[in-house]
């Protein structure tokens, strides 16, 4: 296994007393307090502003997941699914080699995608050139549909019983950190798996959108219970930063206007549009997406 490495700086110890025995589960500040209309359950971090649920339980993530629940969603099923999410995919490797920078050869670069499901990002990666390209994936279905649809390398396993003799020069998490139990350590053990100047790539939900701040308790009522920590672009620049990245973007990812205004009203026409000039200038966005380079 990869040598994990401290970041460049490290997050202070726990300030001031104790609320309830709560910690922020992020920069580890005992410095927290309850949301309104969170019910209880959820708590904002004094120092890094992440919000966190503290009533978070880990789900199974089977073949149910990416059949039933997905089309549930979606109306269709994952694998059916795989033309967008792969245009989606796409895009966001010329975000990625954007940051990463012109100098090396793609071929001779490596990624691994945590919670690679099916493999659709994978997929990309490999059309995109790069030299080798990894998954790992908690669900038996998904990483054998990976292995047999498309040939790709997946470790079935979770990431942190995961075990690596290599370091990575892409780190890829589309909508995984929310779901771990222990961000930091997550963010800890992908920082010590990136080569220097490697881009750590993700999405995550956040508090600086529209259901956020506009239905607090529509958010609180639907929030997932498998989801620990909800970013916002100023927390993810700040504890990305304090962790030892040393270049953090943030973009707006998921912009509805209809959140905000329903579609049927005379206003939605003229809201949409200034809604989608403003909110990628702002990033102000139900989810994010995350490029940070070491
Ligand atoms: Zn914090």
């Amino acid at each position: 296994m990869s040598r994990r490495k401290k970041g460049k700086k490290t997050l202070s110890r726990p300030d001031g007393p104790f609320q309830g025995g709560l910690v922020c589960p992020l920069c580890l500040a005992s410095g927290v307090r309850p949301l309104r209309a969170g019910g209880g359950v959820f708590f904002r971090c004094r120092r890094c502003g992440i919000v966190f649920n503290s009533a978070y339980r880990p789900l199974s993530y089977d073949e149910s997941y990416f059949l039933d629940d997905y089309r549930g969603q979606y109306g269709k099923t994952y694998a059916e699914d795989r033309e967008a999410i792969r245009r989606l995919a796409d895009a966001r490797l010329v975000r990625i080699f954007s940051l990463y920078g012109g100098g090396a050869p793609r071929g001779s670069l490596s990624l691994l995608d945590l919670g690679s499901a099916l493999g659709f990002f994978l997929e990309s990666a490999r059309d995109a050139g790069l030299g080798r390209v990894c998954g790992v994936e908690l669900s038996r279905y998904a990483s054998e549909w990976c292995r047999r649809e498309s040939g790709l390398a997946v470790v079935n396993s979770a990431f942190e019983d995961a075990v690596f003799d290599e370091t990575f020069d892409i780190v890829s998490a589309w909508y995984f950190l929310e779901h771990c139990e222990n961000p930091r350590e997550t963010i800890q053990r992908i920082y010590a798996l990136l080569n220097p100047g490697g881009i750590f790539a993700f999405s995550a939900p956040s508090v600086f959108g529209p259901q956020f701040v506009f239905d607090r308790g529509d958010w609180a009522a639907r929030h997932p219970v498998d989801h620990r920590v909800d970013f916002s672009p100023l927390t993810a620049v700040r504890v990305l930063k304090r962790m030892g990245f040393r270049t953090v973007r943030v973009r707006a990812s998921g912009v509805h206007p209809e959140r905000i205004v329903p579609r049927g009203s005379p206003l939605y026409p003229p809201f949409a549009l200034l809604y989608r000039g403003i909110a990628p200038l702002v990033r102000f966005s139900d989810t994010i997406e995350i490029y940070a380079r070491k």
